[in-house]
Parts: structure tokens; sequence; C-alpha cells
């Protein structure tokens, strides 16, 4: 049995990066930039004002300091989109608007309110804006910047800094398509809700958890339905996967009679990398590879089912998608409650972590801890981490909490 560091070594050892694809502006949200991207222009591409107001020259107003009456004649308006018709001269001033061009001559832009607002001529009340209220040309960034590097995740920012930059595609890192096979015979798709009202079958719950999980890590989920508990279903469901980029089987993985999906994996020339993890839930994890395309078959208890998914799907997903920060983070919590595990195994238990109001974080587990009790699992927003060597743990310890979620980031309270 590996460690769950060694099973996340070994499978991250497989995993590649997509290949590359360009995407309209606005779709490159959440993927990675796959080259550097450098400015084509300067931004902004000339200097403007920062203020509505008057665009002056500076040797004009310094009089107004030591309390002299100043008017200057205003010879011109500059509307935003417009340019000043010529230079500015001595004893001049233009009205000008937000984000309007600077004339040439004027180095400062007067606030409107620090005037009488004047058309003909402007009477100048206030010298504090002199030298002040111009964005200077290419003070964002120069034509030739580099504005992303190869690797750099795509935010809403960057979006808007490579729309100004005329980048309507982005070269990035493509989706991976995960294929999503349960197996089971117990197992209905919600549309046969009729079985489960009759107490003969359940939900294949995670057709729905893994969907979603691969969703949240930037995956493009392909629902290949159901397989029953025989070899031929599972070949088949299993050949249908050919064209993803990953292939996620639930269930069928354990020592059961019926668990055959490692035979019908091996069968179709699949080559198996490893089997079993020290940890739990979601210790009889199988990992290979089927004709390069790797394959990670979780337990079906739908806990252990996305337990498997957080520490090994996910940070496989996002190294194809060209990420470098795989994981999510642990933080260090104190537990409400003592803590007890059983096996000599890594244990990561259903947590609700929440930070007091002196900024430690606490953790309190939220309900059954069995692998099939999923409501633990949905009021959950973190897996307390029970080394293998600390079986019990005594209310008030430190232990260290996986986040699943931005939840500690968040609240109901206007920041400010
Ligand atoms: P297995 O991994 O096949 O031994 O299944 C372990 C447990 O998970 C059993 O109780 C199954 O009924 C349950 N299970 C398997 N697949 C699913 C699924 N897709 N959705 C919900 N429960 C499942
Ligand atoms: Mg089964």
């Amino acid at each position: 049995m590996l460690t769950v560091a060694e099973a996340s070594e070994r499978i991250l050892a497989e995993i590649r990066q997509l290949d590359v694809e360009s995407v309209p502006l606005r779709q490159a949200l959440g993927r990675v930039c796959a080259e550097d991207i450098s400015a084509t222009v300067t931004m902004p591409p000339w200097s403007n004002s920062s203020m509505d107001g008057y665009a002056v020259r500076s040797a004009d107003i310094t009089p107004v300091m030591s309390g002299e009456l100043v008017k200057l004649r205003v010879v011109a308006t500059i509307a935003a989109g417009e340019f000043a018709p010529r230079p500015l001269k001595r004893g001049e001033a233009m009205r000008i608007m937000t984000g309007a061009p600077m004339p040439e001559g004027a180095d400062s832009v007067i606030r409107k309110e620090h005037t009488d607002g004047g058309s003909a001529k402007v009477e100048i009340r206030d010298a504090a804006d002199v030298w002040k209220n111009i964005r200077q040309a290419g003070e964002d960034y120069q034509r030739g910047d580099v504005l992303a590097k190869r690797g750099t995740p795509v935010r809403p920012a960057l979006i808007g800094v490579l729309a100004s930059s005329g980048v309507a595609e982005v070269k990035t890192f493509r989706r991976p398509r995960v294929a999503i096979i349960s197996s089971g015979n117990e197992l209905v798709d919600i549309e046969d809700f009729d079985e489960v009202i009759a107490q003969r079958r359940i939900v294949s719950s995670n057709s729905y958890t893994l969907d979603a999980l691969t969703r949240v890590a930037g995956g493009d989920p392909v629902d290949l339905g159901i397989a029953a508990d025989t070899k031929a279903s599972l070949k088949r469901k299993l050949e249908s996967a050919g064209d993803c980029d990953l292939i996620l089987t639930s269930a069928g993985v354990s020592v059961g009679d019926l668990d055959h999906t490692r035979n019908v994996f091996a069968a179709l020339g699949g080559k198996q990398k490893f089997w079993k993890v020290k940890m739990r839930p979601g210790a009889p994890l199988a990992f290979g590879m089927l004709n390069d395309v790797p394959w990670l078959g979780v337990s079906g208890n739908p806990v252990s089912a996305m337990v498997s998914f957080e520490l090994f799907v996910r940070p496989a997903l996002r190294k194809m998608q060209g990420h470098s920060a795989l994981f999510r983070r642990t933080v260090t919590v104190t537990v409400e409650e003592e803590v007890k595990t059983s096996a000599k195994l890594t244990h990561f238990l259903r947590a609700s972590v929440t930070r007091n109001d002196d900024g430690t974080l606490v953790a309190r587990l939220t309900g059954h801890q069995s692998s099939g009790a999923l409501t633990s699992m949905a009021r959950a927003n973190a897996l307390l981490i029970v080394p293998e060597t600390s079986p019990k743990v005594a209310k008030g310890s430190q232990l260290k909490a996986l986040m699943l979620d931005q939840s500690l980031d968040e609240t109901s309270v206007f920041p400010l």
C-alpha cells in the first residue's frame, strides 16, 4: 500500500499537459496561458486627464499660491475621444474631461471644483492641482512589455489587460475531457427514480458528484452512465472512453466477487500502476494507463469517491490544464472535540472549519463519518487530516485540515 503522498507522486508523474488551443478571450477565464503574451500597444496611448477640469500650464497658475487672482482664456473643450485642436499657449486653458488626451504644452489639470467653472474665461481659485491629474502615456504598460507569462492563470483583470492590448484570442491549454463511469447493479440514474421509491435501487450519486467536482476543477465531464457488474458491460464503457483525457471509474475496485473493473482494465491492455492507498476513506484506489489515457478507479462509496477525487484527480486535471499550483492548501485548526480513528491509516474526516473572532481556525466534525454518509460531506468545507500515528486526538489539539472550497474567505458581513 502506498502512502497518500506516494500515490499522488506516482499519478502526477504520468500526467502531461494537454495540447494548446486558441480560445476567444472571454472563454479563456480560468484557463492557463500557453505562451508569453507581449503588449502590441502602449497604455495609456497618450497622456490624458484623470479629472474633469481645465488643462493648464503650471507657470500660469503658480501665482495663485501667493494669493494673486488668475484668469485664463478658455480656448477649447476636449472630451474623451477627441484631441486638442492645437497646443496650449501661455495664458490659456482648455476644458478637459476624464480620459481626454492632454493638449501639448499643458502640464496640469485643475479640477473643476477649484475654479469658477467659466466657459470663456476661467478663474483658478486653488493651485493644489499644479502638476497633477495626468495619467502619463505608458504608465500602465509599454509596447513590448510581457503582459502574461506562459503558465499564468487567466483571471478577470488579466482578461481586461489582454483586451486593452487587442488580444482577441488566447492560446491556452485545453480543458480535459473526463469520462465518468459508474458501476454497480444496485445503481440507477435519476430518471429511474421509480426503482428507488420501490426500494429496489439507489441513485448513482457519484455520477453527479464526480461531474460537479470535474467542473470545479476546470474539466469537462463526459457522463458515460452506469455499467452493470459484468465484464462485458464494463468493457463496453471503458472502450467508449478512449477519446477522453482521463477515465474516472467509481466502484468495483475493491475485493468483492463482482469487483471486475481492474480485471477488465487489464484485459483491454491497460497497465495498472498501483492499487490501494493507506488512507480512509478511499483506500481501494486504482491507477493505470490505458493506451496513454490515465485511469483512476475510485471506490464506489460516495464520500470515498469524492475524497479520492480531491486528493488525486483534481491535481491531475490541473496539471493537464497547465497549472503549477496543483493542490489545495491545508490550514492549521484547533479541534473542538476529541477525535478518534481506528485503523492505521491517514484519515480524512469531514469537518466544518470556521474562523473565531481572534482569527484562529477551529474545526468541528460535520456528522456521521461512514464512507457512505454523503450529508456530512455536504456540510463540510474541509477534510480534517488525522495522521496514522495519532489515532486519538484530544479536544483543543491542533491538526491540519485540507480546505475544499473558498468558504473561509467569504463572509456575510460587508468587509469594511
Ligand atoms: P463498491 O466500490 O462497488 O464496493 O461500492 C461501495 C459502495 O458504494 C456500495 O455501497 C455501493 O452501493 C456504493 N456505490 C457504488 N457506486 C455508487 C454510485 N455511483 N453512487 C452511489 N453509491 C455508489
Ligand atoms: Mg459494487
